[in-house]
């Protein structure tokens, strides 16, 4: 007994040495102490590097209980020492001014200062970097390199995967910004597609059953791993009920999603959280739909721009933060289903401007689920398309046309990030592999029909 009292008070007297810093640790950046830094953000990009320093702070408050303010860039005065998120005016930002490619963000010190740059949604993978590298524990002090240093995001196997379709989304759909005159109303001066941003970059066929695919065969192709009859949801060309995506997340006691701009019995919504051999089926959809929400506990939010057909860029926001943080509160993870639906339509109205801001509104909501892999690693992200829609491509003067108001049986884009996402890059796979490559990475290798095409790395 008395050797085990001995013992504890050897232990608190050395629990208490840490806590005064005896060792000499106490929570500084290149000599300053931490409790001395201000954190300063760029007002540009979608409030991405307000949201990057506001990370930041409350990380370094959970961290070492130390609660550093909030500046923003325009507004107030230099402070002694400054963590600068973003593009800003400050000489730091002038000085760190990186060269890098994709994805990558840098980082700089200079005389008691430190900043961190990246493009757009990029600057949350600085901060989640600069958090886990240089404040990873209380009383810990850092040593920020005084040169530019440029890194790329920290990756975690995945245990959240997140599938975005844009209907009707060719290749030529994702270049629209290289033609476009980029002065659209809510682009904010994105100047490209953000899948080309990804590390790894492949096509898909989509054709079904029928030849040319609809939405429905499209939808359940990415969903289920079956090639299937156009019209179908969920069923294959037997009428039988094929498993999900959805239902194998569940399944694995993981949360699911579905998120469409269009209403929730939309052939792609419906091909992720119902089954039906009638797209039109609405009553049918409808009535399955609830089964998978009472049954499962799907989480179904569509419909939520169907009516304005005009983005209001803040609502679709935070519909997206919403169900990011309902899904996200299953510690095993989750599957989400994101898709914008009017790339499609205007693509069969051969409405040009429509369908660019169609996928400028599908950029800006990408924008949002990067930024949330980089704060979450363990989560994988693939951007895809169910077919092209207006046969789209530039005439010999380098203008963009359509020159079809159908459906064509075009390759579509693969674009990929986080945790395996390389076995998609340089690849001409069958839709269906996208599914049965994102069920392996859930664990399940049969799923879906892999007679004659297996998950990706098999
Ligand atoms: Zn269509």
């Amino acid at each position: 007994m008395k050797k085990i009292i001995c013992l504890l008070l050897i232990l608190s007297f050395a629990v208490s040495l840490i806590s005064c810093g005896a060792f000499g640790a106490s929570n500084s950046i290149n000599g300053e102490s931490l409790k001395d830094y201000s954190i300063v953000y760029s007002e540009e990009d979608h409030d991405y590097s307000k949201r990057a320093a506001e990370y930041i702070q409350s990380e370094i408050l959970a961290r070492t209980k130390i609660n550093l303010p909030l500046i923003e860039d325009s507004e107030d005065a230099v402070t002694e020492n400054e963590i600068v998120v973003g593009n800003t005016e400050r000489a730091i930002s002038e000085k760190l001014n990186a060269e890098t490619v994709g994805l990558q963000f840098a980082i700089l010190a200079d005389q008691g200062d430190v900043a961190l740059e990246g493009d757009y949604f990029i600057i949350a993978a600085a901060a989640y970097f600069f958090i886990e590298t240089y404040v990873p524990t209380a009383d810990y002090d850092a040593t920020v390199p005084e040169e530019v240093k440029v890194h790329s995001p920290i990756v975690k196997e995945a245990k959240n995967f997140i599938m975005l379709i844009g209907d009707g989304m060719g290749i030529n759909q994702t270049k629209m910004f290289e033609y476009l005159e980029n002065d659209r109303e809510y682009s904010d001066g994105e100047d490209m597609f953000y899948g080309y941003y990804l590390p790894a970059q492949g096509q898909s066929r989509t054709a079904s059953l029928s030849g040319v695919t609809d939405s429905a065969a499209g939808g359940t192709a990415l969903s289920c791993g079956i090639k299937t009859i156009n019209g179908f949801v969920g069923r294959d060309e037997n009428l039988n009920d094929v498993k999900s995506l959805t239902e194998l997340a569940h399944e694995n006691g993981m949360s699911a999603g579905v998120m469409s701009t269009e209403v929730k019995t939309g052939a792609t919504p419906a091909a992720f959280s119902s089954h039906a051999d009638a797209r039109y089926d609405d009553a049918g959809i409808i009535i399955s739909q609830l089964e998978a929400q009472t049954k499962y506990g799907t989480v179904i939010e569509c419909g939520f721009d169907y009516y304005t057909e005009r983005y209001i860029e803040k609502t679709v926001e935070k519909k997206i933060t919403d169900m990011l943080s309902k899904l996200s509160a299953n510690k095993k993870g989750f599957f989400l289903m994101y898709e914008e639906a009017h790339i499609d339509k205007h693509s069969h109205n051969n409405e040009l401007d429509k369908a660019f801001d169609a996928i400028v509104r599908f950029n800006q909501a990408i924008g949002r689920f990067m930024e949330f892999a980089f704060y979450n690693p363990d989560t994988f992200i693939l951007i895809t398309a169910d077919h092209e829609t207006g046969d789209l491509f530039p005439n010999s003067e380098g203008v963009l046309e359509y020159h079809s108001e159908d459906h064509t049986g075009k390759n579509v884009p693969i674009f990929a990030y986080g945790a395996g996402s390389e076995l998609f890059n340089g690849q001409k796979i069958e839709n269906i592999q996208i599914a049965h490559t994102i069920a392996h990475f859930m664990g399940v290798d049969n799923f879906g029909d892999q007679s004659t095409y297996q998950y990706l790395g098999k």
